[in-house]
């Protein structure tokens, strides 16, 4: 930390004790940004870094709902509205029991400055409750997404708070939520993004975020000389997931192969590649069936199945050997400093971080200090908000476009997002630091619009 961010990172810890997901992702932008104030001191005279680590709005709320056994339950609901300086706030809902403000606050901060590398007007966001979907019936699902829109409903709009999915928050989620919103306020427009094609849903948005950080390791590949990007490459890949599916998907389809993926219980190996039949059989078991990972041991020959910690080298999906690229996409801090030795030893040359923050600070750093192209989650995930961003305009224009249409736009976007890390980090003296690229561009960004904006 230099020496304008230092006293203000004091004053994070100090303001949002017991919230260090929050602090590790403040501390990851300020780390980068001291370059950036040293060439702007209006952005120091303005406040900026001041006010750009405390959220706009912060909405807590009461979620009661009734299970199928008439039993009255309570959850906690969140809207962080962090940043709206360029752009209506935006950013996902997440239903997983450890959802607290830190977790939120990380989300949120971390969306506002991969929003900005979109280059789509879209501000910070972020959201979700404590409710565990999983073991849930539709019905339960249902009525908790209900009770959840009745109350967030006042607090967001089409032009003013986009929410969308993010873990535990699929296509059934937010079509009960869209529902909810409808009917209360007698409206039909894009309030929620990640919605099916039959209300408004873009084409192309499942596959975004997956499809975006393969695209993303393509051109750091190519960047570093070799042109073949993805094709013939070996893959790991954790999650299973939408970000992880999708991410398989087009690996297949750029001629590489994933050899893992995994779910918060175990992982599996499947030397022989997850192919299109196999995955289409992942999709069924996670998406419909609801299913564990382990099955698919079970229902394929020569695949291995451990739980985390069970094999005495295997420990997880991170130290499996013959793969030359990593695509982190299941949750935060899921790859320790351990692990990414482990990466780096067994040859990769790039991580491309489907999940928002899968890296802890340390490993992060390895990464940079042994040269491997390392796409920070704020850059090599934008994909998916990007596409929101398009479903946006969509239904604004009350137009739907092609698949195909889509899927260029975001494709472009992934290339200019990686040009434009790439040429930043070039342009403060740190070639090849995707880090420090991403978060010098992305702050810029803002930092420019909220001292346009005058002291709000
Ligand atoms: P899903 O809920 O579809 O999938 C999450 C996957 O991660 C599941 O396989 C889940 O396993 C696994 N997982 C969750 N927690 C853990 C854990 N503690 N340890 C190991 N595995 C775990 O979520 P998404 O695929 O949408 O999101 C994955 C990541 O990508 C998140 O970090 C999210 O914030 C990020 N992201 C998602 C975007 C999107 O468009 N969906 C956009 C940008 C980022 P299980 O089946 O057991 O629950």
């Amino acid at each position: 930390m230099g020496k304008i961010t230092d006293p203000i990172y004091k004053q994070v810890l100090e303001r949002n004790k017991h919230e260090p997901e929050f602090h590790q992702a403040v501390k990851e932008v300020l780390d980068s940004i001291e370059p950036a104030l040293e060439k702007h001191p209006e952005f120091v005279d303005a406040g900026i870094v001041e006010r750009i680590v405390e959220p706009e709005r912060v909405i807590h709320f009461r979620i009661p709902w009734v299970n199928d056994k008439g039993k009255v339950q309570v959850n906690r609901g969140f809207r962080i509205q962090f940043n709206g300086a360029i752009g209506p706030y935006k950013g996902g809902m997440r239903f997983h029991p450890s959802v607290y403000d830190g977790i939120l606050k990380f989300l949120a901060f971390e969306q506002l400055f991969k929003n900005a590398l979109t280059g789509l007007p879209m501000g910070g966001g972020k959201g979700g409750s404590d409710f565990d979907p999983k073991g849930k019936s539709d019905g339960e699902v249902m009525r908790f997404c209900q009770s959840l829109m009745t109350e967030l409903y006042k607090y967001i709009d089409a032009d003013f708070d986009v929410p969308a999915g993010d873990i535990g928050v699929g296509g059934r989620e937010i079509g009960y939520m869209f529902g909810q919103y409808r009917k209360i306020k007698n409206v039909f427009h894009g309030v929620l993004t990640g919605k099916a094609p039959e209300y408004g849903g873009s084409l192309g948005r499942p596959e975004a975020t997956g499809y975006g950080a393969v695209w993303f390791a393509e051109e750091m590949i190519k960047a570093r000389g070799d042109k073949a990007g993805i094709k013939d490459k070996v893959c790991l890949v954790s999650g299973s997931g939408n970000v992880a599916q999708f991410t398989v998907e087009l690996v297949n389809k750029l001629g590489g192969k994933c050899i893992t993926i995994s779910d918060s219980t175990g992982f599996i190996i499947d030397k022989a590649g997850i192919d299109k039949k196999k995955l289409a059989y992942v999709m069924n078991l996670k998406n419909v069936k609801r299913g564990r990972i382990s099955e698919y041991a079970k229902k394929y020959d020569g695949v291995e199945y451990y739980t985390y910690n069970e094999h005495k080298d295997l420990k997880s999906p991170w130290y499996v050997p013959g793969a030359t690229v990593a695509f982190p996409s299941a949750t935060q801090n899921e790859v320790d400093l351990e692990e990414t030795k482990a990466l780096v030893k067994n040859g990769i040359i790039a991580v491309s971080e489907g999940a928002n923050m899968p890296t802890v600070s340390e490993g992060v750093d390895y990464f940079i200090e042994k040269k491997i192209s390392f796409g920070p989650g704020k850059a090599a995930n934008a994909g998916g908000v990007a596409t929101s961003g398009l479903e946006m305009s969509q239904n604004s224009l009350r137009l739907a476009w092609s698949k195909d249409e889509v899927l260029g736009r975001l494709h472009k976007i992934m290339i200019n997002i990686h040009d434009t890390a790439y040429k930043t980090a070039e342009e403060f003296g740190q070639p090849g630091n995707y880090v420090i690229g991403a978060n010098i561009a992305g702050f810029l960004k803002v930092a420019k619009a909220m001292l346009a904006q005058g002291v709000i």
